[in-house]
């Protein structure tokens, strides 16, 4: 779809232009590293830094960001839903997900994407993972579940997904997404997780829950060794349920797969040129290189 040099590229080549991430809390991305290493390893002059928005300050920070002549800018927790009414226009993944993670600045006007889509399936599609027949349990209902969901429904054959989450009516808004996107799911509360865990072949984290270093919400005697787990926070990059599935032999599949798969596909959105995947891995990882 897009080759080396785009014209797209070609005419942004010698312009300075600002992007950033916009999210509370926001120290703990990783986004300024893996996009700043993309820009300078394909030539071109511009600059991504993170901001802290507490959900109160959006609507303010968004205008700020048109005064400034943002040219695109990522969104985290807690702002993918509720961005959705400051977006002019919405691709057709964010339209699915109803959930916006990029968004790209032409001309004043802001087109949202969801790159989240693309960039939770990739992992699981480099695996070659059947989803035949397959049982998932989803913990969490905010906008990454949003994004997991729209991404799931594009899967053929798929039994059933378990949706846990603390608000049981965050959890009905996804599973009634999930059921119009074709999708069998339902509810369970936090406490049941341990069981509905051991009897699914996909365990996906999207809660936030990890990123401190917490105990893990499920253990490592309620997985299979049959069984994928799928934590999507990737800081720190081994979270305790991570470890807890390699405890229990499990498949791993670590958020930052989702990470760097989600922050390529935005690269290209903003500058039309293939993602320098390799000088975005080496931001992340160093000269030692994937630790898998
Ligand atoms: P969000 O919209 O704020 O939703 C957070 C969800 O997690 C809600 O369902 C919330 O439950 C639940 N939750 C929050 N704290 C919890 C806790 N301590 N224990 C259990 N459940 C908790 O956030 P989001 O945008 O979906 O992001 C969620 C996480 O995914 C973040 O850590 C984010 O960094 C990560 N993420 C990673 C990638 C990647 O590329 N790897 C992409 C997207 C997101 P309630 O409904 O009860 O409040």
């Amino acid at each position: 779809m897009i080759g080396l040099i785009s014209a797209q590229a070609k005419s942004m080549q010698n312009l300075f232009k600002t992007y950033c991430i916009i999210g509370d809390p926001i120290d703990h991305s990783l986004s300024p590293a893996l996009h700043n290493a993309a820009f300078k390893s394909v030539g071109l002059n511009c600059a991504y830094i993170a901001f802290r928005v507490p959900k109160c300050e959006l609507e303010v920070s968004l205008g700020s960001l048109r005064a400034t002549n943002i040219s695109g800018f990522n969104v985290t927790i807690p702002h993918k839903v509720g961005i959705i009414p400051y977006i002019d226009e919405l691709d057709p993944s964010a339209k699915k997900a109803n959930a916006v993670n990029t968004v790209h600045c032409i001309e004043g006007t802001f087109k949202g994407y969801n790159t989240d889509v693309q960039g939770f399936i990739e992992p699981l599609h480099k695996r070659r993972v059947s989803f035949n027949g397959m049982k998932i349990l989803l913990i969490g209902s905010g906008g990454a579940a949003r994004a997991i969901i729209a991404a799931l429904s594009n899967e053929k054959g798929i039994s059933h997904i378990i949706i846990a989450n603390r608000t049981k009516k965050k959890a009905d808004e996804i599973i009634t997404m999930a059921s119009n996107l074709g999708l069998s799911a339902n509810f369970t509360r936090m406490e049941y997780l341990g069981e509905h865990a051991l009897k699914s072949d996909l365990i996906i984290n999207s809660t936030p829950s990890g990123m401190n270093d917490e105990q893990s919400i499920v253990d490592y005697e309620q997985i299979s060794k049959d069984s994928i787990v799928y934590d999507i926070v990737y800081s720190p990059m081994v979270t305790n349920l991570i470890a807890q599935a390699k405890n229990a032999k499990a498949t791993v599949i670590y958020g930052y797969e989702m990470l760097l798969a989600q922050g390529s596909k935005a690269f290209e959105i903003w500058t039309g040129i293939t993602a320098p995947v390799e000088a975005m891995k080496k931001a992340l990882f160093g000269p030692f290189g994937e630790p898998l």
